[in-house]
């Protein structure tokens, strides 16, 4: 056996044992098998063995291992580990992880993901939806509620009462509806299609709020008082963290609780004082109870040994003395009922506490935890209904509105951001569906909530100001008819609400991401915090060579499919798809070790390099967005007439990981551990384009032509052709205009004249009248030109219609 052989057969050894995640004890062993061979063959002398010895025996035997490496490691570690507040360790600690974890980890099982159930609505729900919801669709007049009223009008909060819009997550032995997430998630989608005041108004209580609390963390006492109550609408809640002086960082408030005791309904009681100043709390100018977050302090020790005893939620009905509520804030034009409010030395009995005097200093943890579910349900279905609805809104402008003698829709321009909107609304919908599932499955998914939150959030806002361009002047002068102008101005709310989107992105997906989904991260911090030594070194020297064993395995898998161009990897479909399963493999690879080697060279540090951590958030975002447009595709039946969608969404997502890991590297503080990784990850340089204009034309003419892709696109949305919904009423002359096209062309072939498109009636006329059309096919052009006409109509107005009336002082 020649040398070289043999050294190739050790090379080889270590990357297959690396790539299958082998553990160390089988390594070794087959390590020590391969030096027999050399030996056998005289190429393996004594002091080869002898250096195998050294290293191979002191990492096999446990107690070598740990008192000489993992010992002195852990002391290390203990110094260099980042200081976690206890605010952020709750966060931390809040939720499950799912699906995102195995995207983190460098192999994701694919087979597992599509194993995953198509959620589905109930006959319950499927009902609500095809009834109440269709029906408050049907009664919305956005223009009067966002212009006129600035308001909701009162017949339109009594039929949300009436229907238990409020109840849908309260349980059916309160009288509330107790719907799926999923549910919950088809209602708003159908919702904010028609208006974002109906929708926000509806999401919020729904949400991170006193119904949720109380289901989850209430004494029995509160459920059966308060639930029956906001189950039948009787009590309207609204949940107030945010003070002027704690926005994003709402672990600071200053808003506090005294424990002393008080008079209270005429007794004496033990109780709290509290004091706040809250701002931007969503229903507070009519909420009857204010589910509050403040510190609690207990100064006279009455109920604990601590005299602070941390951020504590407690429901406070709204008309008790010292509270100052009512006024509204007025956020970007879409007026749901928003304000501040404040509270001077309010006394309250303690049993106000959500969950009683136990849960006091327990605020926090309720509120991320309630976070984790909220937050992938209400703004990222929102989202997602909006885009749903104004793609179709702009596939069919674009097919009616012409300019230069063609529809505006076929120009390569339009396409481009006509194709973006089409892509985002399939994956929008494919994550909510996913995110919503993994929810009704008993997940608490905070990391997937948090990418869902920026992501879908994000996407809404590029893909308004992609319709806005589209439809130039329709989209900028507002009126009743204007069905684009109030969603994108409103755009930033959803940005902003529940952890503004660059914080979401810089801290929150990645920060958590890393620790929760990293299968040996967690348990290293926790056996450094172990106060028992033995077994925080046991735990640690486990987690460690776990964690070495990991990462060495991360670098083979990415090294290996850079050079093969990840063609070996497994796919579950071996059709059109293949290659995006196999890159999808490939980025997971490379996150997992850019990940690690972030984490080794920065410690601590990485917490601060915010944009190192946002771009390891945007490569994990990516995975999880990508995948779920891939489980789509295939619980819907993989309709290869819908690829195009599929194509453009998932291509998309691949060139943005790419760049994330480009920007990382060429940013990574190391300037020699970034050379690696470049060689590593990008030996022959960048290779992914953006999808290509084929697939955006494809795309975009999925978005103009009506048929069952286009229907999927925007299913559930509410499009009924009842003459008075804008969406619908746009839906029927898309139809009317493609049906009349021909007609138009044998007019004009039988004149020898090409007559202009925008006087159909006229061309009907000549029709008649020269014998070559039908009454049917005049008709038919006629109804067309006035569908036409009132497409691209745009409202005005008195100049004194547009005067603010400011009621008198
Ligand atoms: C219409 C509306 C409705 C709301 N409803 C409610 C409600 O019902 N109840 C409630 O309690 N609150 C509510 N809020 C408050 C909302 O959650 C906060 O606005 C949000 O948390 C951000 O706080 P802030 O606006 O003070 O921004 P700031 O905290 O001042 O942030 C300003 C900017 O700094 C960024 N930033 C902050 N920290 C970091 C960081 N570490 N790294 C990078 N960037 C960072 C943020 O992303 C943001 O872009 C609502 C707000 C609005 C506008």
């Amino acid at each position: 056996m020649d040398i070289i052989i043999w050294l190739f057969a050790a090379i080889s050894l270590t990357w297959f044992m690396s790539y299958t995640r082998a553990s160390l004890s089988s390594y070794s062993l087959s390590f020590a098998a391969l030096m027999a061979l050399g030996s056998l063959f005289n190429i393996i002398g004594i002091v080869s063995w002898l250096l195998f010895a050294v290293i191979a025996l002191p990492l096999n035997i446990d107690n070598i291992r740990q008192q000489f490496i993992s010992m002195p490691l852990l002391a290390i570690f203990k110094k260099i580990m980042p200081q976690m507040s206890s605010t952020e360790q709750e966060a931390i600690d809040a939720g499950t992880t799912w699906f995102d974890a195995d995207l983190f980890r460098g192999n994701p099982d694919w087979k597992k993901l599509h194993n995953y159930p198509r959620p589905r609505l109930s006959t319950q729900e499927h009902a609500f939806i095809d009834g109440p919801v269709e029906q408050i669709c049907a009664m919305v007049n956005d223009w009067h509620i966002t212009h006129e009223i600035a308001d909701l009008p009162p017949e339109i909060w009594q039929f949300l009462k009436e229907n238990k819009f409020f109840a849908l997550i309260i349980k059916k032995q309160y009288g509330g509806l107790e719907f799926s997430a999923y549910a919950q998630s088809r209602i708003l989608q159908k919702l904010t299609g028609v208006s974002s005041v109906l929708a926000s108004t509806v999401g919020v209580p729904n949400s991170l709020g006193p119904g949720e609390l109380l289901q989850e963390y209430g004494t029995k006492a509160q459920q059966d008082y308060y639930l029956p109550r906001l189950a039948s609408g009787e009590e309207i809640p609204c949940f107030a963290l945010t003070s002027p002086e704690a926005g994003s960082d709402a672990g600071s408030i200053p808003d506090f609780g005294i424990i002393c005791h008080g008079q209270f309904d005429g007794k004496d009681v033990l109780g709290m004082k509290l004091t706040w100043d809250k701002r931007y709390i969503t229903l507070a100018p009519i909420a009857t109870v204010l589910g509050l977050a403040f510190k609690l302090q207990d100064p006279d020790k009455i109920i604990s040994e601590q005299q602070d005893l941390g951020i504590t939620c407690a429901l406070i009905p709204t008309n008790l003395p010292g509270i100052t509520i009512g006024r509204r804030h007025f956020p970007l034009n879409v007026p749901f009922q928003n304000g501040p409010t404040q509270g001077s030395e309010v006394f309250v009995p303690l049993d106000f506490i959500i969950g009683g005097a136990d849960m006091a200093g327990q605020g926090w943890r309720m509120l991320v935890e309630c976070l984790s579910v909220g937050r992938a349900i209400t703004l990222p279905s929102n989202s997602a209904g909006g885009v749903k609805t104004v793609a179709l809104a702009t596939g069919a402008y674009s097919r009616i509105r012409r300019q230069f003698k063609m529809p505006i829709g076929k120009m390569e321009g339009i396409e481009e951001p006509l194709a973006r909107i089409g892509a985002n609304a399939y994956l929008m919908d494919a994550v909510t569906t996913m995110s919503t599932g993994a929810i009704d499955l008993g997940e608490k998914p905070s990391v997937i909530s948090a990418i869902a939150k920026y992501h879908l959030t994000e996407k809404m806002r590029s893909s308004m100001i992609d319709a806005m361009d589209i439809h130039g002047g329709k989209g900028i002068c507002m009126g009743p008819n204007n069905y684009l102008a109030r969603g994108y101005q409103g755009a930033p709310i959803a940005v902003t609400v529940e952890g503004a989107n660059i914080l979401t992105r810089s801290m929150i997906i990645y920060g958590q991401g890393a620790i929760r989904c990293h299968p040996y991260v967690l348990a290293e911090l926790e056996a450094a915090n172990n106060s028992d030594n033995e077994q925080a070194l046991n735990d640690f020297d486990h987690a460690l060579f776990g964690h070495i064993g990991f990462s060495i395995s991360n670098i083979g898998r990415s090294l290996w499919c850079s050079l093969t161009g990840s063609r070996f990897l497994g796919s579950p479909y071996n059709d059109e798809t293949r290659r995006y399963y196999q890159l999808l493999t490939r980025f997971s690879a490379n996150l997992a070790m850019l990940s690690d080697i972030a984490m080794l060279s920065l410690g601590a540090d990485l917490k601060r390099k915010e944009r190192i951590s946002a771009r390891l958030g945007d490569i994990l975002s990516n995975l999880y967005l990508a995948s779920a447009t891939l489980k789509r595709y295939n619980d819907e039946g993989r309709k290869t007439a819908d690829f195009p969608f599929v194509q453009y969404a998932v291509e998309d997502c691949l060139y943005e990981m790419q760049h994330a890991i480009d920007e990382l590297i060429s940013n990574f503080p190391n300037k020699i551990i970034a050379k690696c990784l470049r060689a590593i990850i990008f030996p022959l340089g960048t290779w992914l384009n953006k999808p290509s204009d084929e697939i955006a034309h494809k795309v975009s003419e999925l978005l103009q032509t009506p048929g069952s892709s286009r229907t999927r696109l925007g299913q559930g949305q509410y499009l009924t052709r009842d003459g008075c919904n804008i969406f619908g009423r746009l839906e029927q002359v898309l139809e009317d205009i493609i049906n009349c096209e021909p007609i138009y062309e044998k007019v004009c072939h039988a004149l020898n004249k090409k007559l202009p498109f925008y006087q159909l009636n006229k061309v009907a006329e000549l029709g008649l009248t020269n014998n070559i059309i039908s009454n049917e096919e005049a008709e038919l052009l006629t109804n067309a030109e006035l569908g036409r006409q009132w497409v691209i109509a745009v409202d005005d107005f008195k100049s004194d219609e547009l005067t603010a009336s400011i009621p008198a002082l």
